[in-house]
This record gives C-alpha cells, structure tokens and sequence, in this order.
C-alpha cells in the first residue's frame, strides 16, 4: 500500500467532545462546542496511510441543531471532493438525530459517514473525547477501505469502542458512561485498540430489514431529496406530545390552531391514545393534521393493534425513538407537500 492511501474527512460541529470547563475537573455545567478541531486533533495517533482534512462547520451545543446545520453540513461534505470517508463530531445530545437524518439522505454508493461524540469535555478528567476520535478515524479507514473495494457505505456512528449503524442507537442516560445503546439491534462491531472487529458484514447495513415498508422507505427517501434540494423549503412544523395520566387534550387544538402540520403521540403502553385525547386527536385529522401514534416506552416498537387512526406507524421493523419518528413525519410531510 502507498505511504498515503486514503483521505479522510474531519467535519466539526462542536459539542461536549470539543467543550471546556468553566472549573477546573467539572463534567457538568461546561461550555460545550469551545475547541476548534484543530486542537481535538493535536497530538492524536492516526491510522497509518491517511491523509486528514479538517473543517469546522459549526460550535454549538448540539441542544441548539437546526436542520440548516444539516445543510451546511452536507454542503461542506460536498465541497471536498478529496475524502473517502467522513468523520463527523457532534454533540451527543441530538446525536442520533443527525445520524438518522444523514441515514434517510444517504444512498449506497455516497462515501461513508462516521459520527462521533463524548460525553465529558475536552479537559476534563477521563475525557472520553480523545479516544472515540480515534476510533472514528479507525473506522472511518476501515470503511474507506471498504467502499474503494466497491462496497456499498452507510452511515455509522462509534462512542464507548461500539460501531452501531446510524438507524440504530439512541441516547439513553444523561451523564453516565455508557450513555448509548441500540434497542433493538446491538453494535454492529468494536473498536479495540485502533482495530475494527465487525459482528456483522458492514455491506449489509442499508439493506431494508425483513419487517420495513418498502414503499414507506421510499417516501422517506423522496422526502429527503425535496428537502436537500431546496435550502429554502420550510420546515414541516411536527411536535411530539406525551400522553400521561391525567394528559390535558387542549394542547391538541392549541398547535392545530397554531399551524402544526404533523403530530407524534407518545401514547401509552402499545401506543394507546387516552380516551380524553380521542375527540382532540380526531377533530385534527379532520383538519388535515397528519397523526403517528407510538408509545412514550423507551425499549421497543409498538405491536399492530387496532385500526388507524390510532395505531402506530408501520414503516419500520425495528424500534425508532419518537425523537427519529418525528423525523420521518417530517420527511414524509416534505415528499407529499406540493410543489
Ligand atoms: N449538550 C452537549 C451537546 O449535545 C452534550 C454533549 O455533547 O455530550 O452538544
């Protein structure tokens, strides 16, 4: 092999991975984003035959993404013609939003994506930082690697030595190590000691699973085009509401009023919808409100019960967080929206 053989991307958004402090060994209460790349990367072991390109996109706490950081973040990808892999730092809270947005946007044969976070700022005592850098890099190698030898890419996503694909993880805890996890699906491979170990054949990971919906996926994938076409389209308004005992329905007819254009109901148990929000929930469908009911239970996808309008979508085999759910409700209010 070459001396330098691949050239990897590194695109910054900020987060805790390049926070500081604001006292000396806090893990709390930091300025997260503080730190240009060029610091996080001095001094770090890269993986041999590689060549690193650097560019800052944003400095944000990821609590404060917007989807046109999305853009600005695809446009810098395209911008750099060079790499073969991209790593991208971000924030671990919104984290696995942007991993599922890159997912819905991303197509097999566009170089492959790796996100990577940490959960303690740069300067802090056991900075996790550091060490998901590299492994990003690792991997991003590996996939580099990959993807020259004609394999199709996805998008992934690595903290805690865990490979997981961009569908699959989700923030589970707020400060404790690990704070990631797959619901359904478990890491995909390691990363140990700068060395990737697949569990499973990388190739297959944008296959549709068993259970997807086939046609589903297409809209998604339709409304992601529209979306990535035109910088200037509004955001579809889509709200999560979170149905508890005792829930007050009045929120329903407040955002209808207010122009919300979709609704995800984090229902009860297997997605049930309390009988008091029935009414509510039904007058907005009425009024052209598109409604997903799913279950604000964090560890697994609701089973089919019932008949619309109150059952769950069905596009995915798998469990999706109502954080993802909400975005395909967007994607798929941007492939139906008229021109
Ligand atoms: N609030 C931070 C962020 O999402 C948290 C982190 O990165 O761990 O940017």
């Amino acid at each position: 092999m070459p001396e330098t053989s691949l050239q990897l991307g590194i695109f910054a958004l900020g987060g805790t991975i390049a926070g500081t402090a604001n006292a000396p060994g806090a893990t709390v209460g930091y300025r997260a984003g503080a730190l240009d790349i060029s610091e996080l990367l001095r001094g770090l072991p890269f993986p041999a035959h590689c060549a690193l390109t650097a560019r800052q996109v944003a400095a944000i706490d990821s609590k404060d993404l917007t989807a046109s950081h999305w853009h600005d973040l695809l446009d810098a990808m395209d911008a750099s013609p060079g790499h073969q892999a991209a790593v991208v730092t971000h924030g671990t809270d919104t984290l696995e939003e942007t991993a599922h947005w890159l997912w819905r946007l991303h197509a097999p044969g566009q170089r492959p994506v790796v996100l990577t976070a940490a959960m303690r700022p740069a300067d802090a005592p056991g900075a996790d930082g550091p060490g998901h850098l590299v492994d990003a890099l690792a991997l991003a190698a590996d996939l580099a690697q990959r993807h020259a030898a004609g394999q199709p890419s996805a998008v992934w996503v690595t903290l805690h030595g865990q490979i997981w694909r961009g569908l699959d993880m989700d923030k589970t805890r707020p400060y404790h190590l690990p704070a990631f996890e797959s619901v359904d699906s478990g890491p995909w491979g390691l990363v140990e000691n700068s060395h990737v170990r697949w569990l499973r054949d990388p190739a297959a990971a944008l296959q549709p699973g068993p259970q997807d919906h086939a046609q589903a996926l297409a809209t998604l994938a339709a409304g992601a085009q529209r979306w990535r076409q035109d910088r200037d389209a509004p955001w579809p308004w889509v709200e999560v509401i979170y149905a508890t005992a005792q829930a007050d329905p009045r929120l329903i007819p407040a955002l209808v009023q207010a122009g919300v254009q979709g609704l995800v109901l984090a229902g009860l148990g297997n997605a049930q919808v309390p009988q008091r929000w029935e009414a509510a929930v039904e007058a907005a469908r009425a009024a052209g409100i598109t409604v997903w009911a799913s279950s604000r239970c964090t560890r697994g996808q609701p089973v089919p019960a019932g008949q619309p309008p109150f059952s769950a979508p069905q596009h995915s085999g798998q469990f999706l967080s109502l954080a993802r759910l909400r975005l395909d409700l967007c994607l798929t209010l941007l492939a139906f929206r008229r021109a």
